[in-house]
């Protein structure tokens, strides 16, 4: 189904006709409601499955079973500022080498697995493969993390996609993520931010290239009252996108601003796209 959207999106846009480009809206249509009841019939049943495995799901956690639950890559030791994996726990209020060095604008980062197998698979088909129901699941297991969070968070931003790459994918992931979070946590989610022009994809990027890819990426629009605000994304590789979206909202005039992901990539490879 994606492909076909694909490729009669890519034929509408390259003949710039207005019958082709209905066309295109059309078949979208249709298969997006084909879609929201396929969605409907798997969310209704999903509750009761692992979505990792497909076994009866853990009464701790409606989306995951227990054998899932203590498989699952968790990050035993982290930086608090950039939820980096470390060998050992540092002293409390010391940041990592690298967060001192180069000190980030986020108070903590809370990304409590390891972008390894099967939180990888299960976020690329969250993303590129439209499994919707994968969203809860990840949301329920940061949930469990969410006790790591300042207790001053007052709303949740996801982490806003470019409107070209929103439309072709009809969705953001990590709005998907917030929106069960923000009934748990009983914030507001607060859509403030957007992308300025479109970045290609990071994956393959290093650091520094990621940083100039990334810069003044974000307008931010945001009323005075928000005091904390959380940035959710479903994985935090580099932290530069999520650093630069914080420079964009303390810049707006927000005081402090965190940051929330299912995952944390632990070495950067050209096959993770962002
Ligand atoms: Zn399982
Ligand atoms: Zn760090």
């Amino acid at each position: 189904m994606i492909i076909a959207e694909n490729v009669l999106w890519r034929s509408a846009a390259r003949s710039r006709n207005a019958d082709s480009m209905q066309r295109f809206s059309i078949y979208r249509t249709c298969a997006r409601n084909a879609e929201r009841a396929l969605r409907l019939f798997d969310d209704t049943l999903m509750p009761l499955c692992c979505v990792f495995c497909g076994a009866r799901s853990s009464p701790e956690n409606q989306r995951t079973c227990r054998g899932c639950l203590a498989d699952l890559p968790w990050i035993k030791n982290a930086c608090p500022r950039c939820a980096a994996p470390l060998e050992t726990t540092l002293p409390v209020g010391v940041d990592c080498a690298r967060c001192q060095k180069r000190p980030p604008p986020f108070v903590v980062t809370v990304a409590p697995l390891r972008y390894e197998f099967p939180v990888d698979a299960g976020l690329k088909a969250l993303k590129f493969g439209r499994r919707l129901h994968y969203a809860p699941a990840f949301a329920a297991l940061l949930a469990t993390r969410s006790g790591r969070l300042p207790s001053t968070i007052d709303a949740l931003l996801p982490v806003p996609l470019h409107w070209r790459r929103q439309m072709r994918r009809g969705f953001n992931q990590a709005r998907e993520l917030c929106k069960p979070l923000a009934r748990d946590f009983g914030l507001p989610i607060v859509d403030v931010a957007k992308r300025r022009r479109f970045t290609h994809y990071q994956s393959g990027l290093s650091a520094a290239e990621r940083r100039t890819n990334l810069r003044h990426a974000f307008d931010v629009a945001i009323e005075p009252r928000y005091r904390h605000i959380v940035i959710v994304d479903d994985v935090v590789t580099t932290g530069e996108t999520t650093r630069q979206l914080a420079n964009a909202l303390i810049a707006s005039g927000v005081p402090q601003v965190s940051v929330l992901a299912v995952a944390r990539a632990v070495r950067f490879s050209r096959r993770r796209p962002d």
